[in-house]
């Protein structure tokens, strides 16, 4: 396969066929992601990723699921999505999801009759980093992204019924918009009513300009606590009708796993009782966290 640089994808990709369609992220100004830093972005050649599909067929039914790599894969044009779905269904006919990540940009800027079409060929599942809800957070985070056009998303997702996996970010507002975070976070959660989110734990990378604020005292992460603290009011404070919420990525201090709404009384008296009872012991430790 015709890999280039190193690749990431969502942990429940890990037994998926990574089919690398882009390099890179479009965006690629998030003030805290070193995803992509040394990759500028690109969109492959077609014949390229024909070959590794020719290449993955002849290594026979070894997945049934493909993630459409890199950041914002969602981003290519409808034609080149459609070309890379066919050759999908063409070559690996046993395949019965596509995933890829999206993000307001992608996927606002197509219609629904479009996204409609996309999940006809296959694409079953978007995973989306909403990071937060607060509109301050985002322009801080130079997400570019505002919170209602994530509800856009959200709603347009839904229509076309594809599977909208929300990621959210645990410290990214640092302690100065914590609060403001974790509230604004949980209403939009409430508004965009996803089947899945997932929280991680925002991690200071030294080489992103996160890292250098930091350095220079202009970016204070929320203690391991404080982090809870997020986490508890998001929980609290989203209204949701049928999610699978986790944190059991490996940068969260606190690994859980509920479904919300019938969970929600007991993952909240769980988090509370951790924060309550202080003890670090009981919070993965550092050595085992991970991006
Ligand atoms: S967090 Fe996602 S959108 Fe932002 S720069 Fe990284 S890959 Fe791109």
């Amino acid at each position: 396969m015709d890999y280039v640089g190193r690749i990431y994808r969502p942990p429940s990709e890990a037994y998926s066929l990574l089919l690398q369609v882009t390099e890179g992220c479009s965006h690629n100004r998030c003030i805290y992601c070193g995803m992509y830093r040394d990759k500028p972005f690109r969109t492959k050649s077609w014949p390229i990723i024909e070959a590794d599909l020719v290449e993955a067929a002849a290594a026979g039914e070894v997945s049934r699921r493909v993630f459409l790599c890199d950041g914002d894969a969602l981003v290519l044009s409808q034609r080149r999505l459609l070309q890379i779905l066919e050759g999908i269904r063409k070559r690996l006919p046993w395949v019965e999801r596509v995933g890829v990540y999206g993000d307001t940009r992608s996927v606002n800027r197509k219609t629904v009759a479009e996204l409609r079409q996309l999940r006809q060929l296959g694409l079953e599942i978007v995973y989306h980093g909403v990071e937060s809800g607060n509109d301050e957070v985002l322009r801080f985070a130079d997400k570019g992204g505002t919170a209602a056009e994530c509800v856009d998303t959200a709603d347009r997702l839904r229509e076309a019924e594809i599977t909208h996996s929300v990621i959210v970010l645990l410290g990214v507002g640092g302690v100065a918009l914590s609060k403001r975070h974790a509230q604004g976070t949980g209403a939009l959660l409430t508004k965009m009513d996803p089947p899945f989110v997932a929280a991680l734990t925002t991690t200071v990378i030294p080489e992103t300009p996160l890292g250098q604020l930091q350095e220079k005292g202009a970016f204070e992460l929320p203690s391991k606590f404080g982090l809870l603290e997020e986490l508890h009011t998001i929980v609290a404070e989203s209204e949701l009708t049928g999610c699978r919420f986790s944190s059991n990525h490996a940068s969260n201090y606190l690994p859980v796993r509920a479904d919300l709404p019938q969970d929600k009384a007991k993952l909240l008296t769980a988090i509370r009782a951790v924060i309550d009872a202080g003890d670090e012991g009981v919070l993965r430790p550092e050595w085992m966290r991970g991006l």
